[in-house]
Protein backbone atom coordinates (compact mmCIF):
# COMPACT_ATOMS: atom_id res chain seq x y z
CA UNK A 1 0.00 0.00 0.00
CA UNK A 2 1.37 3.40 -1.09
CA UNK A 3 0.96 7.01 -0.61
CA UNK A 4 -0.66 8.86 -3.86
CA UNK A 5 0.04 12.43 -4.65
CA UNK A 6 -0.83 14.55 -7.85
CA UNK A 7 1.17 17.82 -7.94
CA UNK A 8 -0.48 20.47 -10.10
CA UNK A 9 -1.36 17.77 -12.39
CA UNK A 10 -3.02 19.77 -15.58
CA UNK A 11 -4.41 18.34 -18.50
CA UNK A 12 -5.59 20.38 -21.82
CA UNK A 13 -7.62 18.00 -24.79
CA UNK A 14 -5.91 19.17 -28.32
CA UNK A 15 -5.13 22.83 -27.11
CA UNK A 16 -8.72 24.40 -25.99
CA UNK A 17 -10.53 22.03 -23.23
CA UNK A 18 -9.09 22.53 -20.07
CA UNK A 19 -10.52 18.78 -18.41
CA UNK A 20 -8.18 18.97 -15.21
CA UNK A 21 -6.71 22.16 -13.89
CA UNK A 22 -3.79 22.43 -11.66
CA UNK A 23 -5.04 19.49 -9.15
CA UNK A 24 -3.17 18.74 -5.82
CA UNK A 25 -3.65 16.72 -3.45
CA UNK A 26 -2.49 13.56 -1.26
CA UNK A 27 -3.87 10.18 -0.09
CA UNK A 28 -2.36 8.36 2.54
CA UNK A 29 -1.50 4.71 2.59
CA UNK A 30 -4.47 2.36 2.92
CA UNK A 31 -6.59 5.39 2.59
CA UNK A 32 -10.00 5.92 -0.03
CA UNK A 33 -10.42 9.35 -1.90
CA UNK A 34 -13.46 10.32 -3.30
CA UNK A 35 -13.07 12.27 -6.22
CA UNK A 36 -16.81 13.80 -6.48
CA UNK A 37 -18.07 16.20 -8.77
CA UNK A 38 -20.72 16.83 -11.75
CA UNK A 39 -20.55 15.13 -14.59
CA UNK A 40 -17.70 16.70 -17.25
CA UNK A 41 -15.69 18.39 -14.09
CA UNK A 42 -12.58 16.23 -14.91
CA UNK A 43 -12.17 13.44 -12.76
CA UNK A 44 -12.61 10.59 -15.09
CA UNK A 45 -10.02 12.83 -17.00
CA UNK A 46 -7.79 12.84 -13.17
CA UNK A 47 -7.91 9.12 -12.60
CA UNK A 48 -6.74 7.67 -16.34
CA UNK A 49 -3.91 9.98 -15.62
CA UNK A 50 -3.31 7.93 -12.35
CA UNK A 51 -3.97 4.86 -14.67
CA UNK A 52 -1.55 5.78 -16.96
CA UNK A 53 -3.94 5.68 -19.63
CA UNK A 54 -4.28 9.64 -20.51
CA UNK A 55 -0.49 11.48 -20.51
CA UNK A 56 -0.97 14.71 -18.28
CA UNK A 57 -0.09 18.38 -19.44
CA UNK A 58 1.95 19.02 -16.68
CA UNK A 59 2.03 18.19 -13.58
CA UNK A 60 3.85 15.20 -11.48
CA UNK A 61 2.19 11.68 -10.17
CA UNK A 62 3.93 10.58 -7.42
CA UNK A 63 3.61 7.02 -5.97
CA UNK A 64 5.08 6.02 -2.91
CA UNK A 65 7.39 8.68 -2.92
CA UNK A 66 8.35 7.93 -6.73
CA UNK A 67 7.13 10.46 -9.92
CA UNK A 68 5.72 7.89 -11.97
CA UNK A 69 4.09 10.74 -14.01
CA UNK A 70 5.45 8.96 -17.32
CA UNK A 71 5.81 5.32 -16.68
CA UNK A 72 3.97 2.97 -19.13
CA UNK A 73 1.08 1.18 -17.24
CA UNK A 74 1.66 -2.07 -17.55
CA UNK A 75 4.60 -1.14 -14.82
CA UNK A 76 2.20 0.96 -12.53
CA UNK A 77 0.64 -2.15 -11.17
CA UNK A 78 -2.80 -0.28 -10.51
CA UNK A 79 -5.75 -2.12 -10.13
CA UNK A 80 -8.80 -0.54 -12.44
CA UNK A 81 -12.55 -1.05 -12.00
CA UNK A 82 -14.87 1.13 -14.71
CA UNK A 83 -18.65 0.62 -14.86
CA UNK A 84 -18.33 -1.19 -17.77
CA UNK A 85 -16.31 -3.46 -16.53
CA UNK A 86 -16.32 -5.77 -20.03
CA UNK A 87 -15.94 -9.26 -18.58
CA UNK A 88 -14.89 -12.00 -21.52
CA UNK A 89 -17.68 -13.74 -22.20
CA UNK A 90 -16.53 -16.52 -23.53
CA UNK A 91 -14.06 -17.32 -20.88
CA UNK A 92 -15.78 -18.80 -17.23
CA UNK A 93 -15.12 -16.51 -13.98
CA UNK A 94 -11.90 -17.87 -13.22
CA UNK A 95 -10.63 -17.52 -16.27
CA UNK A 96 -11.50 -14.21 -16.38
CA UNK A 97 -9.83 -13.71 -12.76
CA UNK A 98 -6.64 -15.85 -14.52
CA UNK A 99 -5.82 -13.50 -17.23
CA UNK A 100 -4.11 -10.77 -16.03
CA UNK A 101 -1.91 -13.21 -14.02
CA UNK A 102 -1.67 -14.90 -16.77
CA UNK A 103 -0.64 -11.56 -18.79
CA UNK A 104 2.26 -10.95 -16.12
CA UNK A 105 3.85 -14.22 -16.83
CA UNK A 106 2.53 -16.61 -13.40
CA UNK A 107 2.54 -20.10 -13.92
CA UNK A 108 -0.84 -22.24 -13.85
CA UNK A 109 -0.08 -24.06 -10.62
CA UNK A 110 0.28 -20.03 -9.05
CA UNK A 111 -2.91 -18.87 -11.16
CA UNK A 112 -5.19 -21.25 -9.47
CA UNK A 113 -4.58 -20.46 -5.97
CA UNK A 114 -4.43 -16.51 -6.07
CA UNK A 115 -7.89 -17.32 -8.40
CA UNK A 116 -9.56 -19.29 -5.75
CA UNK A 117 -8.03 -16.63 -2.69
CA UNK A 118 -9.49 -13.80 -4.76
CA UNK A 119 -12.73 -15.50 -5.18
CA UNK A 120 -13.20 -16.29 -1.89
CA UNK A 121 -12.38 -12.34 -1.25
CA UNK A 122 -15.25 -11.57 -3.38
CA UNK A 123 -17.03 -14.22 -2.15
CA UNK A 124 -17.30 -16.05 -5.31
CA UNK A 125 -16.07 -19.29 -4.44
CA UNK A 126 -18.33 -21.47 -6.06
CA UNK A 127 -19.00 -19.60 -9.16
CA UNK A 128 -15.20 -20.13 -10.96
CA UNK A 129 -16.67 -22.47 -13.65
CA UNK A 130 -19.80 -20.27 -14.42
CA UNK A 131 -19.63 -17.66 -17.37
CA UNK A 132 -20.47 -13.96 -17.12
CA UNK A 133 -23.78 -14.12 -18.67
CA UNK A 134 -25.10 -16.55 -16.29
CA UNK A 135 -24.66 -14.03 -13.21
CA UNK A 136 -26.29 -11.16 -12.19
CA UNK A 137 -25.17 -7.49 -12.50
CA UNK A 138 -23.72 -7.39 -8.89
CA UNK A 139 -21.80 -10.51 -9.57
CA UNK A 140 -20.52 -9.98 -12.88
CA UNK A 141 -18.88 -6.68 -10.85
CA UNK A 142 -17.95 -8.47 -7.95
CA UNK A 143 -15.53 -10.97 -10.74
CA UNK A 144 -14.72 -7.42 -12.17
CA UNK A 145 -13.11 -6.80 -8.81
CA UNK A 146 -11.81 -9.71 -8.05
CA UNK A 147 -9.70 -9.52 -11.48
CA UNK A 148 -8.57 -5.87 -10.83
CA UNK A 149 -7.42 -7.19 -7.52
CA UNK A 150 -5.53 -10.53 -8.13
CA UNK A 151 -2.77 -8.85 -9.95
CA UNK A 152 -1.99 -7.30 -5.96
CA UNK A 153 -1.70 -4.32 -6.73
CA UNK A 154 -0.02 -1.02 -5.11
CA UNK A 155 -3.26 0.95 -5.58
CA UNK A 156 -6.92 0.73 -6.97
CA UNK A 157 -8.47 2.84 -9.03
CA UNK A 158 -12.38 3.01 -9.23
CA UNK A 159 -14.51 4.75 -11.91
CA UNK A 160 -18.16 5.10 -10.97
CA UNK A 161 -17.95 1.00 -10.47
CA UNK A 162 -21.05 0.60 -9.33
CA UNK A 163 -23.39 3.12 -11.70
CA UNK A 164 -25.03 0.66 -13.89
CA UNK A 165 -26.28 -1.64 -10.43
CA UNK A 166 -29.92 -0.58 -9.12
CA UNK A 167 -30.06 1.17 -5.70
CA UNK A 168 -30.13 -1.75 -3.19
CA UNK A 169 -27.41 -3.62 -4.46
CA UNK A 170 -25.33 -0.43 -5.28
CA UNK A 171 -25.31 0.33 -1.66
CA UNK A 172 -24.41 -3.02 -0.64
CA UNK A 173 -21.83 -2.59 -2.71
CA UNK A 174 -20.57 0.38 -1.91
CA UNK A 175 -20.18 -1.38 1.83
CA UNK A 176 -19.10 -4.31 0.76
CA UNK A 177 -16.41 -2.93 -1.25
CA UNK A 178 -15.45 -0.32 1.15
CA UNK A 179 -14.71 -3.11 4.01
CA UNK A 180 -12.59 -4.87 1.71
CA UNK A 181 -10.48 -2.17 0.26
CA UNK A 182 -10.55 -1.16 4.59
CA UNK A 183 -9.19 -4.75 5.20
CA UNK A 184 -6.56 -5.05 2.38
CA UNK A 185 -5.34 -1.53 3.56
CA UNK A 186 -5.28 -0.68 -0.16
CA UNK A 187 -4.59 2.48 -1.16
CA UNK A 188 -7.77 3.83 -3.54
CA UNK A 189 -9.15 6.60 -5.62
CA UNK A 190 -12.77 6.45 -6.38
CA UNK A 191 -14.59 8.68 -9.18
CA UNK A 192 -18.06 9.40 -8.33
CA UNK A 193 -20.92 12.00 -9.08
CA UNK A 194 -22.73 10.76 -6.03
CA UNK A 195 -22.58 12.65 -2.77
CA UNK A 196 -23.55 9.77 -0.85
CA UNK A 197 -21.55 7.11 -2.31
CA UNK A 198 -18.28 9.30 -1.65
CA UNK A 199 -19.98 9.72 1.79
CA UNK A 200 -20.54 6.19 2.07
CA UNK A 201 -17.26 5.18 1.45
CA UNK A 202 -14.07 7.46 1.49
CA UNK A 203 -12.33 8.63 4.13
CA UNK A 204 -11.75 11.82 2.16
CA UNK A 205 -13.55 13.74 -0.55
CA UNK A 206 -12.21 15.49 -3.48
CA UNK A 207 -14.91 18.04 -4.79
CA UNK A 208 -13.99 18.81 -8.20
CA UNK A 209 -15.68 21.80 -10.50
CA UNK A 210 -14.65 22.67 -13.67
CA UNK A 211 -11.40 20.69 -13.48
CA UNK A 212 -10.74 22.48 -10.30
CA UNK A 213 -10.34 21.18 -6.94
CA UNK A 214 -12.50 22.89 -4.96
CA UNK A 215 -11.98 21.53 -1.67
CA UNK A 216 -10.63 18.68 -0.03
CA UNK A 217 -11.32 17.18 3.33
CA UNK A 218 -12.99 14.25 5.65
CA UNK A 219 -16.04 13.11 4.77
CA UNK A 220 -17.66 14.42 7.80
CA UNK A 221 -15.83 17.65 7.65
CA UNK A 222 -16.98 18.61 3.90
CA UNK A 223 -20.65 17.78 4.63
CA UNK A 224 -20.20 19.46 8.14
CA UNK A 225 -17.99 22.72 6.76
CA UNK A 226 -18.32 23.21 3.23
CA UNK A 227 -15.95 26.13 2.45
CA UNK A 228 -17.73 27.00 -1.11
CA UNK A 229 -21.22 27.27 -1.47
CA UNK A 230 -20.62 25.14 -4.63
CA UNK A 231 -19.40 22.56 -2.26
CA UNK A 232 -22.30 22.66 0.03
CA UNK A 233 -24.73 22.66 -3.00
CA UNK A 234 -23.31 19.75 -4.04
CA UNK A 235 -22.97 17.31 -0.82
CA UNK A 236 -26.77 18.49 -0.21
CA UNK A 237 -29.54 20.48 -0.05
CA UNK A 238 -28.78 23.37 2.37
CA UNK A 239 -29.71 26.65 3.40
CA UNK A 240 -27.57 29.42 2.40
CA UNK A 241 -27.45 32.93 3.25
CA UNK A 242 -24.87 35.48 2.21
CA UNK A 243 -24.03 37.49 5.36
CA UNK A 244 -21.26 39.88 6.57
CA UNK A 245 -19.73 39.74 10.15
CA UNK A 246 -21.87 42.70 11.99
CA UNK A 247 -20.03 41.56 15.92
CA UNK A 248 -16.95 39.13 17.40
CA UNK A 249 -17.32 38.09 20.70
CA UNK A 250 -14.98 35.72 22.06
CA UNK A 251 -15.68 32.62 19.69
CA UNK A 252 -18.33 33.55 17.81
CA UNK A 253 -19.35 35.97 15.59
CA UNK A 254 -22.96 37.51 14.68
CA UNK A 255 -23.41 37.95 11.19
CA UNK A 256 -26.71 39.66 9.51
CA UNK A 257 -27.72 38.69 5.89
CA UNK A 258 -29.22 41.69 3.37
CA UNK A 259 -32.72 40.41 3.96
CA UNK A 260 -31.41 41.51 7.99
CA UNK A 261 -31.22 37.61 9.49
CA UNK A 262 -29.13 37.22 12.32
CA UNK A 263 -26.96 34.27 12.90
CA UNK A 264 -24.83 33.59 15.34
CA UNK A 265 -21.90 31.01 14.17
CA UNK A 266 -18.55 29.46 15.64
CA UNK A 267 -15.83 31.78 15.25
CA UNK A 268 -14.47 31.14 12.14
CA UNK A 269 -11.52 33.43 11.74
CA UNK A 270 -13.20 36.45 10.31
CA UNK A 271 -13.20 39.98 11.05
CA UNK A 272 -16.26 42.53 11.33
CA UNK A 273 -17.15 43.74 7.78
CA UNK A 274 -16.22 40.12 6.36
CA UNK A 275 -18.66 38.42 4.01
CA UNK A 276 -19.00 35.22 4.57
CA UNK A 277 -21.55 32.00 2.88
CA UNK A 278 -23.14 30.13 5.72
CA UNK A 279 -25.09 27.10 5.48
CA UNK A 280 -27.54 26.00 7.64
CA UNK A 281 -28.39 21.80 7.57
CA UNK A 282 -32.70 20.95 7.16
CA UNK A 283 -31.81 18.68 9.56
CA UNK A 284 -30.48 21.03 12.22
CA UNK A 285 -33.40 23.21 11.65
CA UNK A 286 -35.98 22.55 14.70
CA UNK A 287 -39.65 23.24 13.67
CA UNK A 288 -41.79 24.27 16.67
CA UNK A 289 -45.01 25.70 16.75
CA UNK A 290 -45.47 29.32 17.28
CA UNK A 291 -47.66 28.85 21.11
CA UNK A 292 -47.69 32.11 22.20
CA UNK A 293 -44.59 33.74 21.38
CA UNK A 294 -45.01 37.00 19.98
CA UNK A 295 -43.01 35.85 16.61
CA UNK A 296 -40.13 37.97 16.79
CA UNK A 297 -36.80 36.86 15.18
CA UNK A 298 -33.72 36.11 16.89
CA UNK A 299 -30.26 35.03 16.13
CA UNK A 300 -30.31 31.56 14.69
CA UNK A 301 -34.24 31.33 15.17
CA UNK A 302 -37.22 33.28 13.16
CA UNK A 303 -40.71 32.93 12.58
CA UNK A 304 -41.89 31.10 9.01
CA UNK A 305 -44.66 29.95 7.27
CA UNK A 306 -45.09 26.39 6.12
CA UNK A 307 -45.21 26.26 2.62
CA UNK A 308 -45.50 22.28 2.19
CA UNK A 309 -44.78 19.39 3.86
CA UNK A 310 -43.61 16.53 1.80
CA UNK A 311 -43.33 12.45 3.04
CA UNK A 312 -39.59 11.50 1.68
CA UNK A 313 -40.02 7.83 3.96
CA UNK A 314 -37.98 7.89 6.62
CA UNK A 315 -37.74 11.89 6.91
CA UNK A 316 -39.94 15.07 6.71
CA UNK A 317 -39.23 18.08 3.91
CA UNK A 318 -40.46 21.14 5.26
CA UNK A 319 -40.42 23.94 2.82
CA UNK A 320 -40.75 27.62 4.68
CA UNK A 321 -40.97 31.20 4.06
CA UNK A 322 -39.46 33.30 6.17
CA UNK A 323 -41.52 37.02 6.92
CA UNK A 324 -38.83 38.93 5.30
CA UNK A 325 -39.09 36.43 2.14
CA UNK A 326 -36.08 34.27 2.50
CA UNK A 327 -36.51 30.43 1.61
CA UNK A 328 -35.51 27.55 4.51
CA UNK A 329 -35.60 23.62 4.19
CA UNK A 330 -36.17 21.54 7.30
CA UNK A 331 -35.73 17.87 7.82
CA UNK A 332 -37.39 15.85 10.71
CA UNK A 333 -37.28 12.41 11.33
CA UNK A 334 -41.10 11.08 10.43
CA UNK A 335 -40.36 8.68 13.58
CA UNK A 336 -40.25 11.62 16.04
CA UNK A 337 -42.68 13.40 14.53
CA UNK A 338 -44.90 10.48 14.20
CA UNK A 339 -46.44 9.31 10.47
CA UNK A 340 -48.81 11.70 9.57
CA UNK A 341 -48.51 13.48 12.50
CA UNK A 342 -46.22 16.48 11.55
CA UNK A 343 -45.91 18.89 14.28
CA UNK A 344 -47.67 21.49 11.17
CA UNK A 345 -48.81 21.17 7.96
CA UNK A 346 -49.01 23.72 4.83
CA UNK A 347 -50.64 27.26 5.92
CA UNK A 348 -48.98 27.05 9.83
CA UNK A 349 -46.73 29.70 11.03
CA UNK A 350 -43.97 27.64 12.81
CA UNK A 351 -40.66 29.06 14.53
CA UNK A 352 -37.60 27.46 13.06
CA UNK A 353 -34.19 27.32 15.24
CA UNK A 354 -30.89 26.05 15.08
CA UNK A 355 -27.54 25.87 16.88
CA UNK A 356 -24.51 27.77 14.76
CA UNK A 357 -21.65 25.84 14.21
P1 LIG B 1 -16.04 13.49 -15.67
O1 LIG B 1 -15.44 12.14 -15.51
O2 LIG B 1 -15.98 14.31 -14.42
O3 LIG B 1 -17.43 13.43 -16.21
P2 LIG B 1 -14.14 13.85 -17.85
O4 LIG B 1 -12.79 13.76 -17.24
O5 LIG B 1 -14.64 12.67 -18.57
O6 LIG B 1 -15.17 14.32 -16.74
O7 LIG B 1 -14.15 15.08 -18.86
C1 LIG B 1 -13.68 16.37 -18.52
C2 LIG B 1 -13.74 17.28 -19.72
O8 LIG B 1 -12.80 16.83 -20.71
C3 LIG B 1 -15.09 17.31 -20.42
O9 LIG B 1 -15.32 18.61 -20.89
C4 LIG B 1 -14.91 16.33 -21.55
O10 LIG B 1 -15.77 16.65 -22.62
C5 LIG B 1 -13.46 16.54 -21.92
N1 LIG B 1 -12.83 15.33 -22.48
C6 LIG B 1 -12.74 14.11 -21.87
N2 LIG B 1 -12.08 13.24 -22.64
C7 LIG B 1 -11.73 13.90 -23.78
C8 LIG B 1 -11.01 13.54 -24.96
N3 LIG B 1 -10.51 12.31 -25.13
N4 LIG B 1 -10.84 14.50 -25.91
C9 LIG B 1 -11.34 15.74 -25.74
N5 LIG B 1 -12.01 16.15 -24.65
C10 LIG B 1 -12.21 15.24 -23.67
MG1 LIG C 1 -16.33 10.25 -15.75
Amino acid sequence: SVEVRLENLTKHYSGQVVAVDNVSLTVKAGEILALLGPSGCGKTTCLRMIAGLVDPTSGEIVVGGKPTTHTPVHRRNVGMLFQNYALFPHMTVAENVAFGLEMRGISKADREGRVKQTLDLVQLHAFGDRFPVQLSGGQQQRVALARALVIEPSMLLLDEPLGALDKGLRESMQVEIRSLQQRLGLTTIMVTHDQDEALTMADQIAVMHSGRLEQIAPAGEIYQKPTTRFVAGFIGASNFFEASVQQRSGRSARLVTASGLLLDVEDTGTIQGDKVVVTVRPEAVSVSPLAGDAGESRANSTPALVEQVVYRGFMLHYYLRLDNGDRMIAYRQTQTEGFGNAVSSAGDRVRLSWHGD
